[in-house]
C-alpha cells in the first residue's frame, strides 16, 4: 500500500479524484453488501485500476479450457471481493491458492471439482486470505501441498519491534514440496513454473503456466489495487526487483489472487514501477525541506486521507524509507524504525 485508497460513496465502484489520491469510498455490488475497499493505494492518478469484477460466489468461472476461478467470500478491505482460487484441469485438477480457513469454500472447491480427483494443491505465499485452506483441502483429498515456503519475513525484527502484521500470516503452513525460482510441477496435466517474487511477502511466488501466455500472478501484481508491500514482512527493495523481474518475462495476461483477470499486463507492470517510484520521490521531496518523522511524510502525503488510514499509510512510507536507508539515500536516527526520524543524506 503506496498509497490509500478509501472508501467511496455507494452506488457502484465509483471514485473520486482529489489532489493526489482518488478515493474509491465504496464498492457496492447488486450481490451484497458494500464493501469496504482497503488503503492500498488504489487508484492514483498515475494508475488504472480495475474494479469491475464479478466474485460469482459459490461456482467456479471458466476462463479458458481447463483453467476455472472460484472466488472464496471474504471480502475486505484487504481482499478486495475475495481470494481467487484457480482450479486447472479438467478430468484431473489442481488447485492453486485454495484460500482462507472456510469450510464453505472448501466444500465449494470440492463441488466445483465434481469428482475429479485433486492431484495437488498450489500455494502463492502465505497470508491468511491465501494458504490455510491448503491442509483443509488435503485432509479431504490426500492431495500434496506444493508452493511456498514456511512464513517469514523478509528481515529480522529490529529490537523492540513489534511485527503489525503478525496476523496476517499462516504460521502453520508447511508445504509437502516447496518449488524454487525456476521449478517446474506438473500435475492434471499442467506444469507450472515457479517464478519468486520476494516483496509483498518474503516468500511469493507467481507461477507461469506451460505452454500458455498466462502468469498466476496470486498478491504480487492485480489489477484492482496496488499491492501491500510493509516491513517487515514485506520489502519495498524485493518488491522493486520483482516487478523489474516480471517485465523481463513475456506473459501478457496475468490471473491474480484478488480481482479480475490483466490483460496486457505488461503495459500494467510498468505503469506499477512508475506509480512506486513517484510515491518514492515524493518522499524524498519532504525529506528535502527538512528531517521528518514517518507521522509527519504521512501528514502531508495523505492529508486527503481518513486519518483512521494513517498507519496503513505509515508502513507503507516505512517501506520506502527502509529501501531508501539501504540505499544510502536517507538516515534514520536514532536508528532505523517506524518512529524514527528521518533525514537526506548528504553525497
Ligand atoms: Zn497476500
Ligand atoms: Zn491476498
Amino acid at each position: 500500500m503506496t498509497c490509500l485508497t478509501m472508501p467511496a460513496a455507494s452506488g457502484g465502484a465509483g471514485v473520486r479524484t482529489t489532489d493526489e489520491v482518488t478515493i474509491a469510498l465504496r464498492i457496492t455490488r447488486a450481490h451484497g453488501p458494500p464493501v469496504p475497499v482497503f488503503p492500498q493505494c488504489a487508484a492514483h492518478t498515475d494508475m488504472k485500476h480495475d474494479r469491475d469484477f464479478d466474485p460469482n460466489y459459490g461456482s467456479a468461472v471458466e476462463l479458458m479450457p481447463g483453467l476455472r476461478r472460484l472466488t472464496a467470500r471474504n471480502p475486505g478491505p484487504f481482499t478486495f471481493l475475495g481470494t481467487n482460487t484457480y482450479l486447472l484441469g479438467t478430468s484431473r485438477l489442481a488447485v492453486v491458492d485454495p484460500g482462507p480457513a472456510d469450510e464453505a469454500h472448501v466444500e465449494n472447491i470440492l463441488k466445483a471439482a465434481s469428482g475429479a480427483p485433486i492431484e495437488a494443491i498450489v500455494v502463492s505465499h502465505t497470508h491468511v486470505d491465501h494458504s490455510p485452506a491448503a491442509r483443509r483441502l488435503r485432509d479431504k483429498t490426500g492431495a500434496q501441498i506444493v508452493g511456498c515456503g514456511v512464513h517469514r519475513a523478509a528481515r529480522a525484527l529490529m529490537e523492540n519491534e513489534i511485527n503489525p502484521l503478525d496476523a496476517s500470516g499462516d504460521k502453520e503452513y508447511t508445504p509437502d514440496r516447496q518449488l524454487r525460482e525456476g521449478d517446474v510441477f506438473s500435475a492434471a496435466g499442467i506444469s507450472l513454473h515457479a517464478v519468486e517474487t520476494p516483496g509483498h511477502t518474503a516468500n511469493h511466488l507467481c507461477f507461469a503456466l506451460g505452454g500458455e501466455d498466462v502468469l498466476l500472478s496470486a498478491d504480487h501484481v492485480m489489477g484492482w489495487s496496488t499491492s501491500i508491500v510493509a516491513p517487515p514482512d514485506g520489502s519495498m527493495r524485493d518488491y522493486m526487483a520483482s516487478i523489474d523481474k516480471l517485465l523481463d518475462r513475456r506473459e501478457q495476461i496475468y490471473l491474480p489472487g484478488h480481482g479480475g483477470v490483466i490483460n496486457d499486463a505488461l503495459s500494467h507492470v510498468r505503469d506499477l514501477k512508475r506509480h512506486r517510484l513517484g510515491r518514492e520521490a515524493a518522499v524524498l521531496r519532504e525529506l528535502a525541506a527538512a528531517p521528518l518523522t514517518i507521522a509527519q511524510i504521512v501528514a502531508s502525503l495523505y492529508a486527503d486521507v481518513d486519518p483512521a488510514l494513517h498507519r496503513a499509510a505509515g508502513l507503507s512510507v516505512f517501506a520506502h524509507l527502509e529501501d531508501l536507508a539501504e540505499r544510502g539515500l536517507v538516515a534514520a536516527s536514532p536508528a532505523l524504525a517506524l518512529n524514527a526520524t528521518f533525514r537526506l543524506r548528504s553525497s
